[in-house]
């Protein structure tokens, strides 16, 4: 690996720093892939640098859950362990960041039987229900950073010796993150003024519906009138910001999930649950998923939309421009936390709390009652190009064009 010690060490500090905002006295959770090891113990150096009082790294390999999906037990998959659930609870209650370092391998669970994939992911949703609820409601801060993998290097760059492709998967997570700007904690701070202008924008129009067209989509989502858009940085209740992504590039709202009508098409492969989903299109009718077709990965998407009830309605409309950074490399990551934030995107599954005014108190049935939609699942998924339209429909029934030919037009 010809990453320098020094460019791993910038970007743990900007993880630790801007992205869960790491203070004196907090604990650190932190799940990484032993093959990013040394990115692993940069961010607990840097952690205890910003004065964290305890750091705690869940250690994963790819290789190890590979050999559980083909060798262990069918029940296995069916109940997730309490003393997991128990641990990750312990760690919410102490207002612990939570850092998780992604490195996807898309092609990781090629071959194995959907059914034990579609248990895992119910199971695991379900045990970590409480630790998902803190999230989304913003009680804890949390980010989500990617590093590199091999397998995921090889499919990015296919064409390339592997050692090249790892390096060039690296320059181009450091590109998406800013870490080549002088000072990636400046640059962040103005990505950020820049995205919450087009929040402040947005929450003052009060659409109460969205109308998407492009070729393969022709597609209605209805707003709650308590909506809120939100990007860029969160805060939690005691005000200090985090990010919940790096990068990210999104603004977002929840839709009202018995409000979507019509039928949207992907426009970028979904890499979910160790496999990819292509080239499909969903119809929805009062909300409800009632059609997927795909291309590649039928039958995974089929098992994504039966998790729960939940699983058949959205959770999320978020908007980026075709021009935004990660969409100009051209590269396609095969992987939600970069291809998500190059694209126009949707989300199957739960909506966040803090989308409805006051939502972040409310219960899930109070926010039920709201239009947002509940499941242990939340996957997004992308349907934005250069060809897609979308206008706001304003209470007065007013028609204001949003995005022209895949860029802001407000
Ligand atoms: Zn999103
Ligand atoms: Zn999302």
């Amino acid at each position: 690996m010809s990453v320098s010690e020094q460019q791993l060490q910038r970007y743990a500090k900007l993880i630790v720093q801007v992205g869960v905002n790491v203070q004196s006295g907090q604990e650190v959770f932190l799940s990484c892939q032993i093959e990013n090891a040394p990115l692993g113990r940069a961010i607990v150096a840097e952690a205890y640098a910003a004065g964290a009082s305890n750091v705690h790294v869940d250690w994963l390999d790819d290789a190890v859950t590979r050999l559980r999906y083909e060798r262990a037990a069918d029940d296995v998959f069916k109940s997730f362990p309490a003393w997991e659930t128990a641990k990750r609870n312990a760690f919410v209650e102490k207002e612990a960041c939570f850092i998780s370092v992604v490195s996807s391998n898309p092609d990781l669970l090629k071959g194995i039987d959907p059914t034990r994939i579609g248990n895992n992911q119910k199971s695991a949703g379900a045990g970590l229900a409480e630790f998902r609820r803190a999230t989304q409601a913003d009680q804890v801060s949390w980010s989500v950073v990617a590093a590199p993998s091999q397998a995921w290097a090889a499919k990015v760059f296919p064409d390339v010796p592997v050692d090249e492709a790892v390096d060039r998967l690296w320059q181009a997570i450091f590109d998406a993150v800013r870490l080549q700007a002088e000072d990636p904690v400046e640059a962040w701070g103005r990505h950020n003024d820049a995205l919450h202008a087009k929040v402040k924008l947005l929450n003052g129009k009060r659409f109460k519906q969205l109308r998407y067209r492009a070729p393969g989509t022709d597609l209605t989502i209805g707003l709650n009138e308590k909506h809120v858009w939100v990007g860029a940085s969160s805060e939690r209740p005691n005000g200090l910001p985090f990010l919940a992504n790096l990068p990210t590039e999104e603004v977002f709202t929840v839709p009202q999930k018995d409000a979507v009508d019509g039928y949207v098409s992907s426009t970028k492969p979904l890499s979910y649950g160790g496999n990819l989903i292509d080239g499909f299109k969903i119809t929805f009718e009062k909300g409800r998923i009632v059609r997927v077709e795909a291309r590649q990965g039928q039958e995974i998407l089929e098992q994504l939309v039966q998790v729960d009830e939940g699983a058949r309605y959205l959770g999320e409309v978020a908007l980026v421009p075709h021009e935004s950074p990660i969409s100009r490399s051209n590269i396609l990551f095969y992987h939600t936390l970069f291809d998500e934030n190059a694209s126009n995107h949707l989300a199957i599954g739960s909506g966040y709390a803090f989308n409805i005014e006051g939502g972040k108190t409310m219960s899930r049935e109070e926010l039920g009652a709201h239009g947002v939609n509940e499941s242990v699942t939340h996957v997004d998924f992308m349907i934005g190009s250069a060809d897609m339209d979308i206008d706001g429909i304003a209470q007065d029934g007013s028609v204001v064009p949003i995005f022209r030919q895949g860029n802001w037009a407000v």
